[in-house]
């Protein structure tokens, strides 16, 4: 990802502000009047706040191409796939981002801790695509107020750090793919049938002899082959965040996907993967499973059915690098970090609420008290 640098914002690491600028970072002045632009989410344009004039985001025309995953694996140093970034690394949490001088960058958007670490350059895989910012600043600022008015604590600390501008405009890291899938299982087969039953029941201390119907499972060996189409299976790049909150985030709408634009990262941060394409594709497989598992199942049939091997054979592997867009606090209370995030496409928000400790501790006292009356109640009547 590369940088836009504001020349009226200094870039607050000494160190990344001279690595940055060899590197070429680019900046966005306005057509009209000069002024350096950032993205304003829901715009379409840099829309020039001081004269008012429209930039047109040049991206490309043609629709979002998916690549070829093993040549893109055979062929690391391939050019048209690979850029140069220059990323911070957080030493706290290990979150890798680069970083927009019109972001604040002395706290780790990902887990809040001071970032002290020196800006490094790696080749990486371009992203082709995203989804640009939708949901405004303003908006994701009242979502974190009123998710900050639901917490136990007394919050005047986190309010402070909410009026302080404590969210960040991030753009994760996401592959997704493509991939055809032909497998072969081996199992059973299960069909329910009825028998009628005999049993001996005792009435008026007489034995006698009733019939009742009993439903029993017949298994029988079965293989066969079925074949699944995944389109757009799309999996978390980043390890910065809890796997539950980054579910949470979902959905996407990935049927507005843009080609990637610089344009669309001014004034904001951009997190750069961590689970590489090969990792990547081996969480795809897991959910892939569960879905070829649901068409084995469906073609053995009958009432239930036990798979005992299932052996896939993935093909025609294709995937996408993108950058989905969220608003993260991540606030650092007692040596806990509670993070907040917003999904900048739809407002879904998720977070972790801490639990005040005492209060916890008066709910079970409170519950002791009633066992401890039930029992006393009991015993003395
Ligand atoms: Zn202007
Ligand atoms: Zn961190």
């Amino acid at each position: 990802m590369i940088f836009v640098q504001r020349a009226s914002r200094p870039f607050p690491l000494g160190l990344m502000e001279t690595q940055a600028t060899s590197s070429g970072q680019r900046q966005f002045p306005c057509k009209n009047c000069g002024a350096n632009l950032v993205f304003e989410p829901g715009e379409t344009c840099l829309k020039c706040p001081y004269c008012h004039t429209e930039n047109e985001i040049a991206i490309a025309a043609a629709p979002v191409e998916e690549l070829d995953f093993y040549s893109a694996l055979s062929d690391r140093s391939a050019t048209q796939q690979m850029q140069e970034t220059i990323t911070v690394k957080c030493t706290n949490c290990g979150a890798e981002s680069s970083l927009s001088p019109g972001v604040t960058s002395d706290h780790c958007p990902f887990c809040g801790a001071a970032i002290v670490a020196q800006g490094t350059s790696q080749k990486k895989i371009k992203p082709r695509s995203l989804l640009p910012f939708y949901v405004k600043r303003e908006q994701a600022m009242g979502s974190f107020r009123d998710w900050i008015k639901s917490l136990w604590f007394a919050p005047s600390e986190l309010i402070k750090y909410a009026e302080a501008g404590g969210l960040k405009g991030v753009y994760l890291p996401y592959w997704t793919y493509d991939s055809e899938a032909d497998s072969q299982y081996r199992g059973e087969r299960g069909d329910d049938y009825t028998e009628i039953e005999h049993y001996t029941a005792y009435e008026n201390g007489k034995a006698v002899t009733r019939t009742r119907t009993v439903t029993k499972t017949r298994w029988w060996p079965v293989s066969g082959r079925v074949h699944n189409s995944f389109d757009d299976i799309l999996v978390p790049a980043s390890q910065s965040l809890p796997q539950k909150y980054v579910q949470q985030l979902e959905p996407w709408d990935l049927e507005h996907l843009v080609p990637y634009g610089d344009e669309f990262l001014a004034g904001f941060v951009a997190e750069s993967y961590q689970v590489d394409l090969e990792q990547g594709f081996e969480q795809a497989k897991q959910i892939m499973a569960g879905e070829i598992e649901q068409t084995i199942r469906a073609d053995i049939g009958g009432d239930h059915q036990r798979i005992s091997s299932v052996n896939t054979r993935y093909s025609d592997i294709t995937f996408k690098h993108l950058l989905l867009p969220a608003w993260i606090s991540a606030y650092r209370y007692r040596e806990q970090v509670y993070r907040f995030m917003v999904n900048a496409r739809t407002g879904e928000v998720c977070g972790e609420r801490p639990y005040s400790a005492w209060k916890i501790a008066l709910a079970v006292m409170m519950a002791l008290i009633v066992v401890a009356v039930i029992i006393w109640f009991i015993n003395n009547h």
